[in-house]
């Protein structure tokens, strides 16, 4: 696939092994090196570069099941556990309604995915765009709090 912005720069991205959607439910493999690069210029904090990303990845249910996962999985790792902010449809929150219902499909499927794909899959382009880029932020927050 040729990607013109490539031509202009690149960001280093994350060291991401090939993974199949098996654990997902499908026969599709993630886009690992689309989340890599994604990661890679949120981490640079290139806002052009993520807004590409994120049009790259917004039609692919599964890549952006496996970015939430990627956030909820870091947060369980720094936090201990998942804020009920995180799951709760209803109240007060910062995180878009398509994030919260990815993240607790996850939650409550433990190590069952194929519930979180499902929900992926029957999302718009424009509500699987707000789930990665609130699973973008909050993997951006916790890196640089790790560095
Ligand atoms: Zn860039």
């Amino acid at each position: 696939m040729t990607d013109p912005h490539d031509d202009r720069h690149t960001h280093d991205g994350f060291e991401m092994p090939p993974e199949s959607g098996a654990r997902f439910g499908t026969d599709r493999d993630v886009d690992v090196a689309t989340l890599s690069a994604l990661v890679g210029a949120a981490f640079d904090r290139c806002g052009p570069c993520q807004t590409q990303r994120l049009d790259d990845v917004q039609g692919d249910p599964l890549t952006v099941t496996r970015l939430v996962e990627l956030a909820a999985v870091t947060v369980q790792g720094m936090a201990g556990g998942i804020p009920q902010r995180m799951l709760t449809v209803d109240g007060p929150t910062t995180y878009t309604d398509p994030f919260r219902e990815l993240v607790r499909a996850g939650v409550d499927a433990r190590d069952d995915h194929r519930d979180m794909y499902a929900k992926a899959l029957a999302m718009t382009d424009e509500q699987r765009r707000q789930a990665a880029d609130d699973a973008m932020d909050l993997l951006i927050g916790y890196m640089v709090i790790g560095t």
